[in-house]
């Protein structure tokens, strides 16, 4: 199902009217440099029609979905309200240009999110750190000055009393009205589900959209299991609130279980004990068993809305946030199944045509490219936590490199379960080639990115090990394509946990970064973007 932007027709409010008000007003004084004002650039974004398997699901189940999406489109209008602010439908019909409105549609405001929120529309300011969280002209100095108790939390805004000073509203109260609503639809969903669990959840999630307390309904939705439908639904993630990270933005998942891969899934995660067993690298480092009670699953997603439907789409879910749920019973992570075909389809494959001898561009499959994604998963479980000399846990050694390095081992250690199960026949008649052929090529989706995310850093650090002689040849120069690959883990970093110590993380560390990586690699991968 596509996803469909409303746009309400009522325009109040013009923008030629906002821009001659503001217009008469002095100039401020300013000492920082103008604020630069970009093009709005819809063509970024590729549209794409998400599908989903919709035919072993009951009438019931079908009536629900639409229920849920009924109620994620409220979630979607209260992003909007935190993003930008509450007269955002008069706003957004105001504006005349279609590519800009398209845009701003696209981006929740009339910021680009991904070029650095930069505003797009002239005479716009720049996007407030604190979004719509908290009152435009209030300062960090005021905020942390104010009493305010429960301040720090993620279910409120902040606002201003009459006389000027700061007031807490809880998300329950300033948008009564719509949790309200949000929460009877939830409560209608439960009737019609077959899962008595998910109709549990639905209910416990409908009671905290209008009590804000949240940690009873995460602490159930970690026990459901036997669900072929899922809603992630609520205030959830905090990147919004750029201003301290503490307010938490609305969103909405409407999900499908994949019911073959979660039982093949399943199937991999008993034989893990097995797989670290079988690692090529010294007994010491496999002296812990591996975790084979990770909760990961398969979904295609019927709707995005709210804040996981701003700019580029989320491909993979971890949660929940609240830790004190994830010491209990720990995260469940979703992997979205149809979303990373429009991630294959639209990104991956155009690279593999830009960079990919011809002969090996048929090795580029959307099996290959989401089995990785599932093994890299499952490969975190694989490894040891804690050193083998005594340091402390591999991530407290490795401090601010153990992030790219843990991404770093799952890629490798991924590539080897797949290696390894091959062999063993557990993954049927395919062509071993084309999960290595589509894991380098989308090595090259990442590091697009630049050298921001740490993750990216340990696939770049994948990346070395097809460099050099007999592995990787270019398509002019013999250099992109994967020939004899190595094939085992053991020239990677299952054995980190020796060099945990400063001098260990300084030797790694001096491994080129993702920006350091030559430029043409990037600007081709770039160009599939
Ligand atoms: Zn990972």
């Amino acid at each position: 199902m596509a996803r469909r932007t409303v746009l309400r027709a009522t325009a109040i409010l013009s923008l030629a009217v906002f821009l001659s008000s503001c217009a008469q007003e002095a100039p401020p004084e300013t000492t920082v440099a103008p604020l630069e004002v970009v093009k709005p650039r819809p063509e970024i974004y590729a549209e794409y029609g998400l599908r989903a398997d919709l035919s072993y699901l009951t009438d019931n189940q079908r009536r629900m979905i639409a229920i849920l999406i009924e109620a994620s489109d409220i979630m979607d209008g209260l992003f909007w309200r935190q993003a930008y602010g509450d007269d955002w439908q008069d706003w957004l019909a105001s504006i005349d240009d279609d590519a800009a409105r398209r845009f701003a549609a696209l981006n929740y405001g009339p910021w680009d999110r991904l070029d650095d929120n930069k505003p797009f529309i002239e005479g716009i300011g720049p996007k407030p750190l604190g979004a719509n969280f908290y009152p435009a002209d209030m300062t960090k100095e005021e905020f942390d000055a104010a009493y305010l108790p429960g301040k720090n939390g993620l279910y409120s805004l902040v606002r201003r009393n009459d006389d000027g000073s700061l007031k807490l509203v809880p998300y329950s109260v300033a948008y009564a009205d719509e949790l309200k609503q949000a929460a009877e639809l939830l409560r209608e969903a439960a009737e019609l589900a077959e899962s008595q669990d998910f109709a549990n959840y639905l209910k416990l999630r409908a009671a905290a959209l209008i009590s804000d307390d949240y940690q009873m309904s995460d602490l159930y939705w970690m026990d459901v299991k036997d669900n072929e439908i899922d809603v992630v639904i609520g205030p959830i993630e905090t990147y919004e609130d750029r201003l301290f990270g503490y307010r938490a933005a609305f969103e909405s998942y409407v999900l499908i279980k994949d019911l073959d891969w979660s039982a093949r899934l399943a199937r991999f995660a008993l034989l893990l004990p097995e797989l670290q067993e079988g690692l090529p690298v010294p007994e010491a480092y496999k002296a812990e068993s591996p975790g084979s009670d990770s909760d990961l699953n398969a979904y295609d997603v019927v709707y995005y809305a709210g804040d996981c439907n701003a700019a580029s789409k989320t491909i993979a879910i971890n949660l929940p946030n609240d830790e004190e749920v994830q010491l209990q019973k720990g995260t469940r992570r979703l992997q979205l199944k149809n979303a990373m075909q429009a991630k294959f389809e639209e990104i991956l494959q155009p690279i593999a045509g830009e960079l990919l001898d011809e002969s090996q561009r048929q090795h580029v499959t959307f099996d290959a490219f989401f089995a990785n994604t599932m093994f890299h998963e499952v490969a975190h479980g694989l490894g040891i936590k804690n050193t083998i000399n005594g340091k402390g846990t591999v991530r407290q050694a490795l401090l601010d490199i153990a992030s790219s390095m843990e991404e770093g081992k799952a890629d490798i250690l991924g590539l080897y379960m797949i290696t390894r199960l091959h062999e063993a026949g557990e993954l049927g008649d395919v062509d071993l080639r084309d999960y290595y052929v589509t894991f380098m090529t989308s090595v090259f989706r990442s590091i697009r990115f630049g050298g921001q995310q740490r993750a990216r850093q340990g696939e770049h650090g994948a990346l070395q090990l097809f460099r050099g002689p007999g592995r990787i040849r270019s398509r002019r120069r013999n250099r992109h394509l994967p020939g004899r690959l190595r094939q085992d883990a053991q020239c990677y970093d299952v054995s980190v946990p020796a060099a945990a110590d400063t001098a260990g993380r300084r030797r790694l560390r001096r491994r080129p970064g993702v920006d350091e990586y030559p430029r043409r690699y990037r600007r081709a991968a770039a160009s599939g973007s």
